[in-house]
């Protein structure tokens, strides 16, 4: 695993393994909204593009790559309409691992109109910054795709090839880690909140329990940390917006993009409409 952490590998790799994903609905869904005008639903026939929303819509989960400089994202925001949010990983092989390397990647974006974020995988990231650069920043972006496993190292949840056996089993271990999460790191938006293994995808109904949702729901609204409406993963789904919405959560919509699929966004929208979202439910920076 060369790049353990980028999330491309699961897009490259998801896209790859089309046939496999056949099976799995959320998937086919999740790759069906990329079109970028229709979608194909479960029976196969072509609807509308949901509407954007009539407030200002901000894409919070960009990563610049080799494949999407600066200027692109910002031309890919222009196009759609769309703010931009650039988010960089710190840690253990990443480029950002000091107060130093932090400060030199805001001031580097510094100049261009974008919020600028930080994207932690590793639990405990934070001991390495200090908090007056740490406040530099526009936000702070985890999610809990990055487990640790009981013998050390960690479970990439995201990637394609995970194995689960058993879906209760697996929320035994993954709860804590979300509690961890939540309860913890300094972070003020949850990322692919409730995404779950390919091997279980099937079974998110089942396994987002109420008391599971609630929980995830109840220590988020402790902390103020906002959840992330996920455009590759197509989660969290309609009824946790629904009851995160009513416990007064704000919301951010992330395309998670390396590439042209920044600001674009189906999902969101969609999940926007159907919830009945507003400017008052989107989440807004600290930095104004
Ligand atoms: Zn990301």
């Amino acid at each position: 695993m060369t790049h353990p952490y980028s999330r491309r590998n699961f897009l490259e790799t998801s896209l790859v393994a089309g046939a496999v994903l056949a099976g799995a609905p959320r998937f086919s869904r999740a790759f069906g909204a990329r079109k970028p005008a229709l979608s194909l639903s479960k029976g196969g026939d072509v609807s509308p593009a949901p509407p954007k929303p009539s407030f200002p819509v901000t894409d919070f989960h960009v990563h610049l790559s080799n494949t999407l400089t600066i200027d692109q994202a910002l031309q890919l925001g222009k196009d759609r309409g769309v703010q931009i949010g650039i988010v960089e990983h710190p840690g253990p092989g990443f480029p950002i691992n000091t107060d130093a390397d932090l400060k030199k990647y805001i001031d580097g974006l510094r100049k261009y109109p974008v919020r600028i974020g930080l994207q932690p995988v590793y639990a405990g990231w934070s001991k390495s910054f200090s908090k007056p650069v740490l406040d530099q920043l526009d936000y702070i972006l985890m999610d809990a795709l990055t487990l640790p496993r009981p013998d050390g190292g960690w479970l990439a949840i995201w990637q394609i090839d995970t194995m689960v056996d058993d879906g209760e089993e697996f929320m035994a271990r993954y709860m804590p880690f979300i509690e961890q999460v939540l309860t913890t790191e300094p972070i003020d938006i949850f990322g692919w909140p409730t995404f779950l293994p390919v091997p279980i995808a099937r079974q998110y109904a089942q396994l987002w329990t109420p008391q599971r949702v609630d929980r995830i729901i109840d220590l988020a609204r402790a902390r103020k940390i906002a959840i992330e409406i996920n455009e590759v993963a197509h989660v969290p789904d309609e009824n946790f917006i629904g009851r995160a919405k009513r416990a007064g959560l704000k919301f951010t919509f992330g395309t998670d993009s390396r590439n042209e699929h920044a600001a674009h966004l189906y999902y969101c929208y969609q999940m926007a409409q159907k919830c009945g979202l507003g400017e008052g439910d989107m989440f807004v920076p600290k930095r104004k």
